[in-house]
């Protein structure tokens, strides 16, 4: 079931998605040579709680984990696309890293990752990490109503593909709201017209996830001992996230400043 948002609550998720977005952007200045995923997280625990808001990952058991994760910031490192455990580990040159942040405000969940480049990396990491933020871009312009969840998976999975990279099949975006996740899944691949209609009062967290290997095959992924998901075969991964809600005007981020 789908639970719809009213105007006033999308009105305060979208200042909660203020605070997220700023405290992403902040995190993102601090995402260098030398500096601990620990570091960066210790940082978003601070700035949410001086926010008012609280982390929605510290403590959250999300589907097949073992355990709780155990911080408030996801950071996941090359060929690891999502759920990376922050640790005493220095970020180092030529790493992609993804950072992949969720707080509640005022009763609401808020959801929002970006990939940053650090340093000189690989040949082509460049390119991946502008076709996921673009196959997001294309994916929000679809979550309008009169359209299905279809229509945000074709537009995902149609220019990955059409770039030569693969998209993640096995994880998906999510319905949030009072929950982190919601119903719908929001899958990054699909065809226009097919699954659930898009309809105003939605809120949906899209969240391409991307390996540069070739598709079919080249999205497959594995799961970690920490819990975190790697792409299986070594590839690196990029991964960006909005929280969007649906109007009748069409969509609108919640997640940005
Ligand atoms: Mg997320
Ligand atoms: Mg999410």
């Amino acid at each position: 079931m789908h639970t719809l948002k009213s105007a006033s609550e999308i009105e305060i998720m979208a200042e909660g998605g203020r605070i997220l977005a700023t405290v992403l952007k902040r995190v993102r200045t601090e995402t260098k040579v030398g500096v601990t995923t620990k570091h960066l997280d210790s940082l978003s625990r601070e700035l949410i709680k001086e926010s008012g808001a609280l982390p929605a990952f510290l403590g959250y058991r999300s589907t097949g984990s073992k355990k709780p994760f155990p911080a408030t910031l996801c950071v996941s490192i090359n060929e690891v696309v999502v759920h990376g455990q922050p640790s005493k580990m220095e970020i180092k040159d030529g790493d992609i890293v993804k950072l992949d942040l969720g707080l509640r405000y005022r009763g609401f969940y808020l959801d929002s990752a970006i990939t940053v480049p650090v340093g000189k990396v690989p040949a082509g990491a460049s390119k991946l990490i502008s076709v996921t933020k673009k196959a997001l871009d294309l994916a929000i312009q679809e979550a309008k109503p009169g359209k299905t969840l279809g229509h945000i998976g074709h537009a995902v999975q149609s220019y990955v593909e059409k770039n030569e990279f693969s998209v993640v099949r096995s994880l998906t975006g999510h319905g949030i709201g009072r929950g982190l996740h919601e119903d719908p899944s929001v899958f990054n691949f699909g065809k226009p017209g097919t699954g659930d209609e898009i309809v105003v009062g939605m809120v949906l967290a899209i969240e391409p996830m991307v390996a540069m290997s070739h598709p079919p095959e080249g999205g497959r992924i594995k799961q970690l001992s920490d819990d975190s998901f790697a792409i299986a075969d070594g590839s690196l991964s990029a991964h960006f996230e909005h929280t969007v809600a649906v109007t009748r005007y069409g969509p609108r981020i919640l997640t940005i400043v």
